[in-house]
């Protein structure tokens, strides 16, 4: 039985005390969520408080990036070790406003992949095509050759400690949702590509998150589909009632 999880990335958002309520709604409210393995992504500069917070509780931590060196003189990067220091188990990787903002390749992905991976860190490795892509019929392609250049140089061990979060780019912070039919599409093509490299159990043991526009009133049908394991979450999760409801929508 695969992982069902719903993770939260913030992005750069909320105040530290802004922060702080909203993360002790969330604690409170996720006390009622079971079976569902909870993480919230928050900025970076909280996780260690975010920590002590959420002592007694299952609730975990990832980051939202993490740097491809090991560390070193690359100033206002931040280190997977460090993460994980800081008290994370989870790293978001390759997301696409990392992609084109800031210029990530597939190569500097599969880099942070592999000190996410050696800082004990498991990453979720986002993938998506662009609208253009898409109306190009070019988005199995496009997710295929990230799958392949960001992740699959990793061995049969290491690619069971990573989560993926197939994620649409024009689906992304735009309130315009994949419908359930085009995820569970792309989720079942990730998990053929996966079966193809790797192996069978590989590819039904891992976790296909979902992503962009996920909200309170859609998640129970994207949930409801066979290889679609949970949400990665952008503005829902910034409301703790409604993180919360998609996390109660399998
Ligand atoms: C995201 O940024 O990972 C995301 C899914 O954002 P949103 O839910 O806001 O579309």
């Amino acid at each position: 039985m695969r992982k069902k999880i719903v993770a939260g990335n913030w992005k750069m958002n909320l105040q530290l005390d802004e922060a702080k309520q909203l993360l002790q709604e969330i604690k409170a409210l996720g006390k009622n969520v079971s079976d569902v393995n909870l993480i919230i992504n928050p900025p970076a500069l909280y996780i260690s408080l975010f920590k002590e917070l959420l002592e007694n509780s299952v609730i975990a931590l990832g980051a939202q990036n993490c740097s491809e060196h090991e560390s070193g003189a690359y100033t206002g990067e931040i280190a997977a070790q460090m993460i994980k220091s800081c008290g994370a188990n989870y790293v978001i990787v390759g997301h696409s406003e990392r992609r084109s903002y800031y210029h990530e390749t597939n190569a500097i992905i599969a880099e942070k992949i592999n000190r996410a991976l050696a800082a004990n860190l498991s990453p979720i490795f986002c993938c998506g095509e662009l609208l253009s892509e898409r109306e190009e019929n070019n988005h199995f392609k496009v997710v295929e050759q990230q799958l392949k250049e960001g992740l699959f140089h990793l061995n049969e061990k290491d690619i069971k400690n990573v989560v993926i979060a197939y994620e649409p780019v024009w689906a992304i912070g735009t309130g315009v949702t994949a419908t359930a039919e085009q995820a569970q599409e792309m989720h079942a093509f990730i998990r053929k590509v996966l079966k193809d490299f790797y192996t069978e159990a590989t590819a039904q043991n891992c976790s296909i998150l979902y992503g962009g526009s996920c909200n309170a009133s859609n998640a129970k049908e994207l949930f409801s589909n066979p290889d679609i394991d949970g949400g990665l979450i952008g503005g829902a999760s910034l409301k703790a009632a409604d993180f919360l409801t998609i996390a109660q929508s399998f």
